[in-house]
C-alpha cells in the first residue's frame, strides 16, 4: 500500500512516498515559505502519486478537534503569514484521499513506537530541542490529546545557579525552551550550537534544563521511553550528561532498572534517526484510513 507522508516544520517541508510498514521509497525537501508557495509544492509533489491516505506531522500550534469549526488549522504560530492557516483543508483541495493530522512531535513520537526506538512499548516521550521544544506522549498506545496538544517545551524550570541568561521565550522568558531550545543557546552563548562543542559550561546548562524536563515528564506521564531528538541533540555528548544529571535529580526515588542501571536504553536518541517524523506521518496516514474505513 502506497501511503503519503508530510513533515510540515517551520524551517522546511518533507513530503515523502512509502508503505503502511514504514519503508520509505522517495522524499522531496523544500524550505518554508509563503503558505500559497510551500502547499503549491506539496500538491505538485502528490498530483502523480497514487497514495490511499496522506499523513500530515505538522508544526503549531495546530487545532486537532475534530468538531472545531478551525480543525486542521495551523493557529497561533508566530510565523508569519501561516497564523490561523487551513493546512488540512488546503492539502484537501488537492487530494481525494483521507487525511490524517497531528503535531510534528506527536507523529515523530508515534513513528519511534510504531518501527524505532519505543517499538513494543505502550508508551513513551519523544522531545525534540531544535528551533523550538517540543513534546509527544504516547500514554497507554495512544497519542496523547487533550484540552490541548502538550506542550512541554513551555514547562517551567528551575534556573541554574551561575546561568544570568534572561531566557529568550516570548511568553515566559525562561521557560525550558526560553533557556535550552537552538537560539536559547546562540543568543546566551553568542555563538551557534555547533560551533561551542568544547565549551563544557554549553552543555552543562543545557543538560541541566533538559533533564528536568525528562524527570517531570518520568514523574507525570511514566513513559517507558524517552526520545529526545532534534539539532541541538546532535551533540552526542549531552546524552550521558542528560542521564547523569536525571539521575541526580530524581536521588533514588523512582525504583526502577529503567532509571538505574538500563538508564543509557532508557533515554535515547530516535531509533529512526531524522526519519521519526516523516515514518510517523506514515502512522498517520494508515490510522486515518482505518479510521474513514470504520465510518
Ligand atoms: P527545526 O527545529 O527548525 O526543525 P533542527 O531540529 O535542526 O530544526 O534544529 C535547529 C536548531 O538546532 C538550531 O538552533 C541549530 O543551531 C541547532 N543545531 C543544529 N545542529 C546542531 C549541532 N550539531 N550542535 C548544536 N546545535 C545544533
Ligand atoms: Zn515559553
Amino acid at each position: 500500500m502506497l501511503l503519503g507522508a508530510i513533515e510540515a516544520g517551520g524551517t522546511k517541508f518533507v513530503c515523502g512516498i512509502g508503505s503502511e510498514h514504514g519503508e520509505i521509497f522517495e522524499r522531496v525537501s523544500f524550505p518554508t515559505t509563503t503558505p500559497e508557495e510551500t502547499m503549491g509544492q506539496v500538491a505538485a509533489f502528490f498530483r502523480d502519486k497514487a497514495v490511499e491516505a496522506i499523513g500530515i506531522g505538522s508544526f503549531g500550534p495546530v487545532d486537532l478537534h475534530r468538531s472545531s469549526p478551525t480543525y486542521g488549522y495551523i493557529t497561533t504560530t508566530p510565523k508569519p503569514h501561516w497564523g490561523n492557516y487551513p493546512i488540512l483543508a488546503e492539502l484537501q483541495k488537492h487530494v481525494n484521499v483521507p487525511v490524517g493530522f497531528d503535531t510534528d512531535v506527536n507523529a515523530a513520537a508515534l513513528g519511534e513506537a510504531e518501527w524505532g526506538a519505543a517499538k513494543g512499548l505502550s508508551s513513551c516521550m519523544y522531545m525534540t530541542i531544535g528551533t523550538g521544544i517540543g513534546a509527544g506522549a504516547i500514554v497507554e498506545e495512544r497519542l496523547l490529546h487533550g484540552l490541548l496538544h502538550p506542550e512541554m517545551g513551555h514547562i517551567l524550570v528551575r534556573r541554574h545557579e551561575e546561568d544570568h541568561f534572561a531566557g529568550n521565550c516570548p511568553f515566559h522568558n525562561d521557560c525550558l525552551e526560553g533557556m535550552a531550545a537552538g537560539p536559547a543557546i546562540e543568543k546566551r552563548w553568542g555563538k551557534k550550537g555547533f560551533e561551542l562543542q568544547d565549551n563544557a559550561k554549553v552543555w552543562e546548562f543545557e543538560a541541566y534544563y533538559l533533564a528536568q524536563a525528562v524527570v517531570n515528564a518520568v514523574l507525570m506521564l511514566c513513559p517507558q521511553k524517552v526520545i529526545l531528538g532534534g539539532g541541538v541533540m546532535k551533540q552526542a555528548q549531552l546524552f550521558p550528561a542528560v542521564r547523569e544529571q536525571v539521575s541526580r535529580m530524581l536521588n533514588g526515588y523512582v525504583q526502577k532498572p529503567e532509571l538505574a542501571g538500563g538508564i543509557d536504553d532508557y533515554i535515547v536518541p530516535p531509533g529512526l534517526g531524522d526519519n521519526a517524523g516523516l515514518s510517523g506521518a506514515l502512522v498517520l496516514a494508515k490510522k486515518e484510513l482505518e479510521l474513514q474505513a470504520q465510518r
